[in-house]
């Protein structure tokens, strides 16, 4: 990426990278919906990017309703923290952020964190279908150095993660504080396709939701005497979602440290994210980040529980 592009230096050249993505067809009027019907406010006293609906009368920018809304920083740096988030494979502190914009570090996590509030995909489509298969598997997050504060030995006092992925295509992840059978069947049930394969290790948590889908194939992972399987005899796998996690994992350990519990769903949406959107799916870094911009519509309800940026 050239950090020297317009769109990350001048927030104006920002502004109309983000009208051109979100209003492909005209200005859109947040309060009536007339789109291509306002005009561009101009003259001294007006801020920039302001339009005002022939229709209603009222004024609007291209952030109104979106994660960027009521914001004091420049949206050259929106967009540059959006590019830096979405291209980084193990994603990037806000300490960097902090240090690469010239914002304080609380404003970059505030923003980090508005960022990923853009990423949650909307598509709510099952996954999955006739003939296809999709891998669930858990595992837990939190606590794992023994030098971490609060460090307490086994899995008990850790979170846990849920994911689901279809082999070659896109994942979903879930945070959960204990991942119980009730719980991941209504996880399962939710978001695959009853007539998947579903293709799990040997927990507990899958026999019985596994009976709701066409199929139910598991791998053992076995132990040192009896050997690890990896694919089982029909083909089954789980090594697409264990790829997820290991990404996932690694980039927790290696880039955040640590996180809190309240925060953990909005890094793996992050991570879910970038899966997604990955290159072998051929999505570039520009397309990627503009995935992301786009995404930053119709959210600000849940981004006002995160706080000021
Ligand atoms: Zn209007």
């Amino acid at each position: 990426m050239n950090l020297n592009a317009r769109i990350y230096q001048d927030a104006e050249a920002a502004r109309k990278h983000l009208e051109k993505l979100l209003w492909p067809e005209g200005p859109v009027c947040p309060h009536c919906g007339v789109v291509g019907e306002a005009t561009k406010l101009k003259g001294k006293s007006t801020r920039p990017g302001v339009y005002k609906c022939k229709p209603c009368q009222k004024p609007f920018s291209v952030t109104v309703g979106t994660v960027f809304e009521d914001s004091k920083v420049p949206l050259n740096k929106w967009v540059l923290a959006t590019e830096l988030l979405t291209a980084s494979k193990k994603g990037m502190s806000a300490h960097q952020i902090h240090r690469m914009l010239g914002v304080t570090y609380k404003t970059a996590w505030f923003m980090c964190h508005r960022i990923r509030e853009a990423m949650i995909d909307p598509n709510h489509a099952p996954m999955g279908g006739e003939g296809q298969s999709v891998q669930a598997d858990e595992t837990y997050y939190g606590n794992t150095s023994k030098r971490a504060k609060g460090w307490k030995k086994g899995h008990r006092h850790k979170e846990q993660i849920v994911a689901l992925v279809e082999p070659g295509k896109k994942a979903r992840a879930f945070h959960v504080k204990k991942a119980k059978a009730d719980m991941v069947r209504e996880i399962l049930v939710t978001n695959i396709d009853r007539k998947s394969e579903l293709h799990t290790d040997e927990s507990r948590l899958y026999p019985v939701v596994g009976r709701e889908f066409a199929d139910h194939k598991t791998v053992n992972h076995g132990n040192h005497s009896t050997g690890f399987q990896y694919v089982g005899k029909d083909g089954q796998t789980t090594n697409h979602v264990e790829n997820f996690f290991g990404t996932f994992k690694r980039g927790m350990v290696g880039t955040y440290h640590k996180c809190e519990p309240q925060h953990l769903q909005r890094y793996v949406t992050e991570f879910e994210f970038r899966y997604n959107n990955r290159a072998k799916l051929g999505i570039t870094d520009t397309m990627r980040a503009e995935i992301a911009l786009k995404g930053i519509e119709g959210k600000r309800l849940t981004y006002r529980r995160i706080g000021e940026a």
